[in-house]
Formats: C-alpha cells, sequence, structure tokens
C-alpha cells in the first residue's frame, strides 16, 4: 500500500543515517530511542497509523481513478469543492489527534508539495527537465508516503554578505558548481521544524533581488533525502519532558527543530526544481497557491487548537470555583466568538473556492489570510487567560517523582482542590504551566507567530489580495472631492 503506518515511519527514521548534534555530540542511536525525538516520534507513527485503521482509512485516504491504488488524502490535488471539504475532514482528524500543538504534522509539508505540483506546468517554460523533475518528486513522495521537512530563511548575515561576497566562502547557501549529474550547494539554512524526524527535506532558497539571473547561484529549490553526503543538522535542546503527568504536551508534540547545514553536497539532478532565476521560485509560490492550501490546512490546526485552550480555559475556571464569574463567562464567550469565526472563516474559504488555470481547485485566499492576521495575537490573549486564571498554581507544582516520595502525603493533603485530589489538580496545572509559562509553550508562541512569516510579510500579504481604489473611491464620492494620487502610496506597502 502506499499509505505507511506508523510502524514503517519509524523505521524509515531510524535506518537513515544522518549526521546530526545534539547538545554538542553526534547522535548515533536510532532516534526513536533518544529522549529530545521519541515521544514526537510515537504520536507520529499514531497518525500515520490511523491511514491504516478501519474507522478512519476512507477519510484519511483515497482511492486513485487512474491505478486504483490508496493514496494519503493529503497528497490530493483538489478537483471540486467536494475535494477540498474531503481534504479539510482529513486534516481535521490528524488535528484532532495533535490537538493542533504540531506544526508540521504530515499534511502541512503534503499540502505544500501538492500545491506546488499545481504549477509544475510553469516551469515548462524555463525548462521542461525542471517540470518533469517536480512531477515525479510529487508522485513519488505520494506512492512513497515520503515524510517531508522544509527550509527556506538563511543565516542573519547572509542578507548582507549576499551582496558583496565571494561564490566559494561566504555563509549564504549557494550553487558553488554545476556538473552534469547535478549541483553542489553549499552554506546553511536556518531552522527546519522536524528535519531529523523525516525522511526528506525540501529546500527553497529566499534569495534577495539580484541582478544576477538567470545565473543567481542563491536561487534555486530541491529536494533531497536527510542522509545525503555532506548534510548536517545541528539541533536547538529540547522542550521534552519525558513524563506524561509531568510534562503532558512536550512528552508527546515536541517538534524538534534543526539547523541544516550542505558542506559541498551534491544535489542530484533530478531532484532539481528550479535553478537561478529568483523569479521562478516565486511564482511556483503564487500560481501553485501555497499560501491558500496550506492555510487551509493551517486554519483547521487553529481551530483544533482553539478547542484545546477553550476546554482547557474551562477546566481551570472550574477548577479554581470561579466558572460562574462574570470574568469568566467574558472569557469564555470571547473565545467561543472567536471559534466561530475561524470556523466561518474555513467555511467561506471553501465555499468561494475556484478552480486555477489548471482546474484545481483553490481555496479562497482573503478569509484564510484574515485567520492568520488574528490568530497569532489572539492566541497569546488565551495565553495571557491561562494566566491569569492559574496564577501562583502555574508554580507552586510538584513533580510526579515528588507525590511518590515520603514528601507525597502533605502534597496530596495540601494541595487538593474543592472536589479534586491533589493528583489531579496539579495534572492540569501542569498542563497549563506547559503551556503559559514553559520553554515548550513559549516555542509555540512564537511559532504561532513566525511560522508563516513576519508580521510585515503577513501584512503585505492581506494587502497584495485586497484592491483599496473602492473604498477610497467611496470616500472622494461621499465628499465630491478630487481623487488624489494614493498609488506611490499602495506600492511602498505592497514591496
Ligand atoms: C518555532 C519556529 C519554527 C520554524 N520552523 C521553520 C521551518 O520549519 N522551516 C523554515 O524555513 N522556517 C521556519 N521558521 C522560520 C520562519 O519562517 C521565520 O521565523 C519567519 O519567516 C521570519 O523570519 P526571521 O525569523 O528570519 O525574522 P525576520 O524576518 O528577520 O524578522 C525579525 C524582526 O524584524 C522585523 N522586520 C524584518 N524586516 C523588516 C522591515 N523591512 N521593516 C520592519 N521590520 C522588519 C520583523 O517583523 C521581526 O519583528 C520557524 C520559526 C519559528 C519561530
Amino acid at each position: 500500500m502506499a499509505v505507511k503506518n506508523g510502524k514503517e515511519y519509524t523505521e524509515r527514521i531510524n535506518r537513515q543515517h544522518i549526521k546530526i548534534w545534539y547538545q554538542g555530540k553526534t547522535i548515533d542511536r536510532p532516534l526513536s530511542s533518544h529522549p529530545a525525538f521519541n515521544g514526537l516520534m510515537k504520536t507520529q507513527a499514531e497518525m500515520y497509523d490511523m491511514q491504516h485503521q478501519k474507522e478512519t482509512i476512507e477519510q484519511m485516504t483515497f482511492q486513485s481513478v487512474t491505478d486504483g491504488e490508496r493514496y494519503g488524502l493529503s497528497f490530493l490535488a483538489p478537483r471540486s469543492r467536494e475535494d477540498l471539504v474531503r481534504r479539510r475532514i482529513m486534516m481535521e482528524l490528524w488535528a484532532e489527534k495533535h490537538h493542533g500543538f504540531l506544526g508540521r504534522s504530515p499534511d502541512y509539508m503534503n499540502t505544500t508539495l501538492m500545491s506546488l505540483y499545481t504549477a509544475a506546468h510553469l516551469l515548462r517554460e524555463y525548462n521542461p527537465e525542471y517540470e518533469d523533475n517536480l512531477t515525479k518528486y510529487y508522485d513519488y513522495c505520494r506512492s512513497q508516503d515520503i515524510t517531508l521537512s522544509h527550509v527556506f530563511i538563511q543565516p542573519f548575515a547572509s542578507r548582507l554578505s549576499e551582496l558583496v561576497d565571494d561564490v566559494q566562502d561566504s555563509i549564504t547557501a549557494k550553487v558553488i558548481d554545476r556538473k552534469e549529474n547535478g549541483i553542489v550547494v553549499n552554506g546553511a539554512f536556518m531552522m527546519a521544524t522536524q528535519a531529523a524526524t523525516c525522511d526528506e527535506i525540501l529546500v527553497f532558497s529566499t534569495p534577495l533581488p539580484s541582478m544576477l539571473e538567470p545565473d543567481n547561484p542563491y536561487a534555486f529549490a530541491f529536494a533531497v533525502p536527510n542522509d545525503l553526503e555532506g548534510m548536517t543538522f545541528i539541533c536547538r535542546e529540547s522542550y521534552s519532558g519525558t513524563s506524561h503527568y509531568d510534562h503532558p504536551l512536550s512528552s508527546r508534540f515536541e517538534e524538534m527543530d534543526a539547523m541544516v547545514i550542505f558542506d559541498h553536497v551534491l544535489i542530484p539532478r533530478n531532484r532539481i526544481f528550479y535553478l537561478g532565476d529568483e523569479e521562478i521560485g516565486e511564482r511556483l509560490f503564487s500560481e501553485g497557491n501555497f499560501h491558500s492550501h496550506a492555510g487551509h490546512q493551517v486554519l483547521t490546526r487553529y481551530i483544533a487548537k482553539t478547542e484545546f485552550l477553550l476546554g482547557l480555559i474551562s477546566a481551570l475556571s472550574d477548577e479554581q470555583n470561579i466558572a460562574l464569574e462574570a470574568v469568566t463567562r467574558e472569557r469564555i464567550s470571547r473565545i467561543l466568538t472567536m471559534l466561530e469565526n475561524l470556523k466561518s472563516l474555513r467555511l467561506a474559504s471553501e465555499m468561494m473556492a475556484e478552480p486555477d488555470s489548471q482546474g484545481y481547485y483553490v481555496p479562497a485566499p482573503k478569509p484564510l489570510i484574515a485567520a492568520t492576521m488574528q490568530y497569532s495575537s489572539f492566541y497569546q490573549e488565551m495565553l495571557g487567560m491561562l494566566q491569569d486564571i492559574s496564577s501562583s498554581n502555574l508554580v507552586m507544582l510538584p513533580s510526579e517523582t515528588d507525590l511518590a516520595s515520603d514528601a507525597g502525603d502533605f502534597l496530596r493533603l495540601y494541595l487538593k482542590g474543592q472536589d479534586t485530589s491533589a493528583r489531579d489538580r496539579i495534572a492540569l496545572f501542569r498542563l497549563a504551566r506547559e503551556l503559559a509559562i514553559g520553554p515548550f509553550g513559549g516555542r509555540q508562541k512564537q511559532f504561532e507567530r513566525f511560522f508563516f512569516g513576519n508580521t510585515r510579510t503577513l501584512t503585505s500579504r492581506m494587502y497584495k489580495v485586497y484592491s483599496l481604489d473602492k473604498y477610497t473611491a467611496m470616500i472622494d464620492e461621499f465628499l465630491q472631492r478630487g481623487k488624489p494620487d494614493r498609488l506611490a502610496n499602495e506600492k511602498s506597502l505592497i514591496d
């Protein structure tokens, strides 16, 4: 079967020989037995199993009309609104499993690849080989159910050095040699979430505008297996706990981020999707409607996460005996309002979906961009609610070991709730703590703020899908005044 199960996912990751650094040492044991990765890998494995279980197989997979094979639905390039709804149901099932805490559940990258594939035809005008490479790569990932990560962002210092550097020595990732059988790439990418626990990595450089195309060495896209010779992964410190009681979230959902270094790596020719001209990369993303297809997945994740926080804030309010207070009603109704808003935006994106030039259905971008614009600040607002309700209870929290110790009787006596045992009360606040003030929660907060770009990028994305002319003309007409030249202003906002 083309869809893999959890065991196959784990075995493939363990089989890879990747060069990976963690806390000053290379890891030379199966990642599924390493405390920094095993919780996440177990969760991912359970998610892949859902593609095989009889209760969910119909919603998680589809049967190809072309070859009769079953594939993961997250790879399905939608041909109708019904397909978008099927995709959403699949994404909901996975999101309910990880409660929105996995930014890189498999459907995110599978959707990314699918969106690029829908625009593969445009590569023909640059080089038919690229079109062939991307199409075949999509088929390969779909038929092998490949788990992917991705990198875009290059080292900070490269933002300047790229303009002036020497082709061999600079730190900006670039093509340093072109050979018959591929290109040699050298340099680093800053951050790939889940990089080490994936089969392959999709690399899209984000070069500064340049006068060098069509031979710009900084402009390229390709995908390669993680254990290609010359690749190195350097992990940040892990935020994962090992006990589900002490660290209920990080012990399951900690997605390790890694820096990815290419040290004179030969990228095989059949894995190159474009080269030398940054305009091609931009077109692939915009004409593949990446932000719409991925935005549909992201919004589904937002909804699952909001529902989880709603449940948690409600349970904490009960625990603190303030469930009937006006302040609680205000908080809960604020979350319910946003939840309805997010669900409506998703529905709107599906209802207003339209086919692209190739007949693939694209969720409407405006509602999806609006959701992304709202969510990072709303997410922080919910974290503020957690902190407010929980107060010192987020801090004075013994562990499972403390409860099992000789001091356990004191803890059970003095830390019990009104109707709950100390053990259950502590479990609830430990969950709130991980999210509201712990390192796992801090990363989640930063993720929600930046994973789709910085504020400036998000804002200009919104500007690009709207024209303000209609609205300003309304005011001009209302006041019966002359029409000023606003074009210059608008342009500077869009760039
Ligand atoms: C938890 C997490 C996981 C991530 N995972 C991945 C991943 O898997 N793959 C991947 O490729 N990337 C990943 N990223 C990176 C993400 O794509 C970037 O963080 C994002 O694109 C912003 O880029 P940056 O971090 O370089 O910040 P910058 O773009 O450098 O922004 C830094 C600050 O400067 C401001 N700024 C920048 N330019 C301007 C300007 N011209 N005018 C005014 N202000 C400006 C920004 O608004 C921001 O406040 C991840 C990020 C996080 C936090």
